[in-house]
């Protein structure tokens, strides 16, 4: 543990996660690591807008953000980064002499997470889903040359995100006709998170074993199209070269919590101790 005196850097937490998330259990072990004088705080929010304003004049360093404030705290913000800009969304403060820049990081972890077991230029994407994870990880994905189709239920939806990204969009019913070409399909919805952990929106038909399946949701970190995935002859990474791969949601969660430690320190983050950590816990 930290020794905390007046130089001590606070990052905080702030969302409805404040006290399952396992991200104070892998930041603090890195700080420690390093022997960064710093420590990681959930707090409980009653008024955002005070808590912001907090965050500014008590020099909190940082505060990572998640659901409901990731919308909610813009503007409360002085300044956004490229990617939470054109997410709309912030899941990262980082605080400079009480200028409180928005950053998001959802993007990039979900590319890092897929990244473990594919490269994805020029690989056929389909996201389904077009909300706000979704959003990040489409942008993310079409900056590493991947070729997209967003898939939602609500069409007006798919078709400003495939605008926003300049990419393909289609409507659920012809999910069947657009996977079977793709390389990678990912769910960027809620369904399948407790309590739906029994639905799936693709049937295990559709999943073959070229296919790379990622499911973005982290709870349970085996779905229903995990599963059923794993039942169709996909495999672990571990099992390389002997058909198609998964990824867990949880992999984006600590790729988008690695991303954000460069961000609050600039330091290297020590990926190793972090992985241990978070398994550990
Ligand atoms: P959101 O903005 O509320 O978007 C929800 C999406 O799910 C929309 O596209 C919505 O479609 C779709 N959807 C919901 N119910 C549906 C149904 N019954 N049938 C078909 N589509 C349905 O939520 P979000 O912030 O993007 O989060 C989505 C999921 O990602 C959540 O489970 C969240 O926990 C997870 N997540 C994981 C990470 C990670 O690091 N692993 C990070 C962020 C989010 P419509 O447009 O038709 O409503």
């Amino acid at each position: 543990m930290a020794k905390i005196n007046g130089d001590t850097q606070i990052v905080a937490f702030l969302g409805a996660t404040y006290k399952t998330s396992k991200m104070y259990g892998m930041y603090n072990a890195a700080f420690e690591a390093l022997g960064l004088n710093y420590i990681y705080v959930p707090f409980a929010v009653n008024d955002l807008e005070k808590a912001v304003e907090g965050i500014r004049h008590l020099g909190i360093r940082a505060a990572g953000v998640t659901i409901p404030y990731k919308i909610a705290i813009l503007p409360y913000l002085d300044e956004l980064d490229s990617d939470a800009k054109r997410i709309g969304a912030v899941n990262a403060i980082l605080n400079t002499n009480g200028k409180l820049l928005g950053a998001n990081t959802d993007g990039k972890g979900a590319v890092k997470a897929l990244q473990e077991v594919t490269a994805l230029a020029g690989k056929k994407v389909i996201v389904l889903g077009a909300g706000g994870a979704a959003r990040a990880i489409a942008f993310a994905i079409a900056d590493e040359g991947g070729s997209l189709v967003i898939v939602n239920r609500t069409q007006d939806a798919a078709v400003a995100l495939a605008k926003a990204v300049d990419c393909k969009y289609q409507t659920i019913d012809k999910l069947e006709q657009e996977i079977k070409d793709a390389h990678i399909v990912i769910n960027a919805t809620s369904v399948g998170m407790v309590p739906t952990d029994n639905e799936s929106l693709i049937r295990k038909e559709l999943l073959s074993s070229r296919l790379v399946v990622m499911d973005i949701i982290s709870h349970p970190k085996e779905t229903r199209l995990l599963k059923e995935a794993k039942g169709q002859g996909c495999k672990l990474k571990e099992a390389k070269g002997q058909g198609c791969k998964i990824v867990y949601g949880d992999r984006m969660l600590f790729w988008q919590g690695v991303l954000k430690f460069q961000l609050y320190t600039k330091v290297e983050p020590p990926i190793e101790v972090m992985e241990k950590a978070i398994n550990d816990l």
